[in-house]
């Protein structure tokens, strides 16, 4: 597992630790917002970070030496806050986790794969803007998550 990250509540500010795998999202202790949920996984913690997560995954595979991926890296963070309760970042270094590279299929990087209930649902590949990828995101993500309210 990674280390734990600290956080910052967009709400009312206070700083809390977010660990890579949960049963149900993350909140803030103090204000009950959800956190915002971005974590990294390799291939010992894939099934208990990305598989088995209690909300659908976006996995972003990638490499440090892979320049579209740092251009598409803003827009997946935006959108894990964004989307905070209702969708899970996970990044996957493909130049650690070759074997999830393979599993995957993944022949170019940067590629997110969104996964629901521990199955693939839909994939792109290459780095699309902030609109394009959230359009992207709130079109395959469950009618019940699209519905519950954002956390501005
Ligand atoms: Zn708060």
């Amino acid at each position: 597992m990674s280390e734990p990250k600290i956080v910052t509540c967009p709400n009312c500010g206070q700083r809390t630790r977010i660990r890579s795998a949960a049963e149900g999202f993350p909140h803030f202790p103090n204000c009950g917002k959800p956190l915002p949920w971005l974590t990294e996984a390799g291939i010992p913690d894939f099934g208990p970070v990305a598989e088995n997560s209690p909300i659908p995954v976006l996995i972003d595979f990638w490499a440090p030496w892979c320049g579209p991926c740092r251009i598409v890296a803003p827009s997946v963070e935006r959108l894990s806050e964004e989307l905070a309760g209702q969708m899970k970042v996970v990044k996957v270094n493909t130049d650690l986790a070759p074997g999830l590279q393979e599993r995957f299929g993944v022949r170019g990087i940067p590629t997110l794969v969104l996964m629901d209930g521990g199955k693939e649902r839909d994939r792109v590949v290459g780095a699309l803007n902030l609109n394009a990828l959230r359009q992207w995101v709130e079109q395959r993500l469950p009618a019940a998550a699209k519905n519950q309210p954002n956390v501005k």
